[in-house]
């Protein structure tokens, strides 16, 4: 019998490891779908347009927006970010399990339009970690980590919006964490409308 998809946002601080999650369970689930972004921002060295993001220009971005052809979008660091509307519906529609790598304002449109999406906010296990993971990358300047840090300071107050917390402490353990936690979903009634609807018709016939 078709089952809805599930819907789930990831969010995190810049360090907390999420694109490497995501890579994770995207490989390792059959029935999920990424949902890949359109951003005006230019590709970064080894992106390729359609993999990572459609690589788009502001006019291409403001079109997309006046058509309604996005679910949600957001202005992050000076750059618009947004997810195409037909790949998700399409995905869903069809039984599949979307995930979304968002930032925050982009993962509250979509709890408004879609109230049983999953929202996960991905951590370090602590702020100095964060901050030690950003600069044993060793990619950005000193400047731009404390930026990332107080940026990170900002978005602390919106966690609680989240329905689940994963603290990565553990890559393994928290794409288990991960997994459970989609496979809960399947187990919600709102995810089995039709079983649910089916089921109380046949006991019908025994009232
Ligand atoms: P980056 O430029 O490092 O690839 O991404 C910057 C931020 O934009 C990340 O937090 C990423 O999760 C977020 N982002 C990527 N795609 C989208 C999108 O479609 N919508 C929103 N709201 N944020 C996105």
């Amino acid at each position: 019998m078709k089952r809805k998809g599930a819907l789930i946002v990831i969010s995190g601080f810049s360090g907390a490891g999420k694109g490497t999650l995501v890579k994770r369970i995207v490989n390792e689930c059959d029935n999920l779908s990424l949902s890949i972004s359109m951003t005006t921002r230019s590709p970064r060295e080894g992106e390729v347009n359609g993999r990572e993001y459609f690589f788009v220009t502001k006019e291409e971005f403001e079109a997309a927006i006046k058509e309604d052809a996005l679910i949600e979008h957001a202005n992050y660091v000076g750059n618009y970010y947004g997810t195409p509307k037909k790949y998700v519906e399409e995905q869903l529609n069809e039984g599949k399990d979307v995930i979304l790598e968002i930032e925050i304002q982009g993962a509250l449109q979509i709890k408004e339009k879609f109230n049983d999406a999953v929202l996960v906010f991905v951590t370090p296990p602590s702020a100095e970690i964060l901050r030690n993971r950003l600069v044993s990358r060793g990619t950005e300047t000193i400047e731009v980590i404390n930026n990332r840090m107080k940026r990170a300071y900002e978005e602390s107050d919106f966690i609680e919006k989240y329905d689940y917390l994963l603290i990565n402490d553990d890559l393994d353990i928290c794409v288990d964490r991960m997994k459970n936690l989609i496979d809960a979903f399947h187990h919600a009634p709102s995810c089995n409308e039709e079983f649910t609807k089916q089921f109380k018709e046949d006991l019908k016939a025994f009232k």
